[in-house]
């Protein structure tokens, strides 16, 4: 998905990278930004700081792209590591929500079409799942919500 981007930067201008002291040795710190395939499919930019040395950022920008590439060749991914990683990049919502969100993903969704792969979810599966007497009841706690 591209080389890893590296670059210094420092704290005390976070809006302009352009520090006049980012030349001295001890000031600032190495980051690299790469494109990665997230677990929804899309491209997603990591970036990580705090390197003392551009090749040590460079080092770990390459394993982490390497790290990427095999996750694509194993497209395996599965409908139930997608609804784990969505609770985790979920925006804040009350924490009744989030809880409800939660608990639906481990009671219902993560048994009714967790080992579907993500990438051969059908609407068949969706039908079946929908059809099943557990999401009656689930879209019935929604409601009363
Ligand atoms: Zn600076």
């Amino acid at each position: 998905m591209g080389e890893p981007v590296v670059y210094k930067r420092c704290g005390r201008l976070a809006q302009d990278r352009t520090c006049p002291d980012l030349a001295d040795e001890g000031h600032g710190s190495w980051y690299f930004a790469i494109q990665v395939l997230g677990p929804s499919g899309f491209r997603e930019r990591v970036r990580r700081g705090g390197f003392r040395i551009a090749e040590h950022a460079l080092q770990v920008a390459r394993e982490r792209a390497a790290a990427d590439a095999s996750d694509v060749v194993n497209a395996a991914r599965i409908v139930a590591q997608w609804l784990r990683h969505w609770l985790t990049i979920l925006q804040p919502v009350c924490e009744r929500t989030r809880q409800g969100y939660a608990d639906h993903v481990r009671i219902h969704l993560i048994p009714g079409l967790g080992r579907v792969r993500l990438t051969e979810l059908s609407p068949v599966d969706l039908r079946r799942f929908f059809a099943s007497r557990v999401v009656i009841q689930m879209l019935d706690t929604f409601c009363r919500l």
